[in-house]
């Protein structure tokens, strides 16, 4: 029965122990993506991946070499990359109003 017990509380600490991490997790998360521009026209590529991103895409930070520029996300799409889902780089821009 203490065994139980104890058992029932191991999971109890563990449930709460993931439950902040994955707080901070999603918080970090969202900070990064505050940081991605929609203002910019460009585009950076991940040969690795295959995808590209807009500027600042948490994702991009993780590219090898750091990528590759296009002017333009049709101009990264001719090259054969795809567009990268959580940044919406195959997204409409939105210039920075004056
Ligand atoms: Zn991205």
């Amino acid at each position: 029965m203490k065994g139980k017990k104890l058992t029932i509380f191991g999971i109890a600490v563990l449930v709460a122990a993931l439950a902040v991490f994955y707080q901070l997790y999603t918080d970090s998360v969202n900070e990064d993506f505050k940081n991605i521009s929609r203002t910019e026209t460009y585009r950076m590529a991940d040969h690795y991946t295959g995808q590209y991103h807009r500027p600042g895409c948490p994702k991009l930070q993780q590219a090898y070499g750091g990528g590759k520029r296009f002017e333009s996300a049709s101009a990264a799409e001719q090259e054969g990359y795809s567009a990268c889902k959580r940044c919406d780089a195959a997204g409409p821009d939105e210039p920075e109003e004056s």
